[in-house]
């Protein structure tokens, strides 16, 4: 079993798209063990973005990440991280197929509405970054043999 950082980035906020989203990844199977709404700052993004902080364009992504809240979630499930990065579709959503949430949702780059992390090394870091421990919660489902 696998857990996945998931943030409804603030595009899918302001599209009214929440709800389309979640709905998405619940159908896919996967199970949510937490979710809140965080409004996040420089610092934070510095981190989750370490990546890219040094690229030109990252100011843009701080303005981007930080024009209003956006819903952080902890999805799980059996290959969680994989799912959930064929489920999103590729970075860019010129490049995302049809049927996935870049793919059927989104135009450019700089507006993708979703981030998951892209490992399992990632997702433990981002979980403990954007989570408490007592935000997560454990529980079982009971159709969870089917999946
Ligand atoms: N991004 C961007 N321009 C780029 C590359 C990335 O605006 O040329 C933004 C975009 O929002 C992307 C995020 O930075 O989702 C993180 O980039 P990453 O390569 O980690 O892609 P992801 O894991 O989100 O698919
Ligand atoms: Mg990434």
């Amino acid at each position: 079993m696998q857990r996945s950082l998931v943030l409804l980035k603030p595009d899918a906020i302001q599209r009214g798209l929440v709800g389309e989203i979640i709905a998405r990844l619940e159908k896919r199977g996967l199970k949510i063990v937490a979710m809140k709404t965080m409004q996040l700052d420089e610092t934070i993004l510095k981190e989750h973005y370490a990546h890219l902080a040094s690229k030109p364009f990252f100011p843009e992504i701080v303005s981007y990440m930080t024009i209003c809240p956006v819903v952080a979630l902890i999805v799980e499930g059996p290959n969680a991280i994989a799912a959930l990065r064929n489920t999103l579709g590729a970075t860019n959503p010129l490049e995302a197929v049809p049927w996935t949430i870049r793919g059927d949702y989104a135009l450019s780059i700089g507006f993708n509405l979703i981030h998951a992390s892209d490992g399992e090394e990632a997702a433990v870091a981002e979980i403990k970054r954007f989570f408490k421990e007592e935000e997560v919660l454990n529980y079982n489902k009971i159709d969870s043999n089917l999946l």
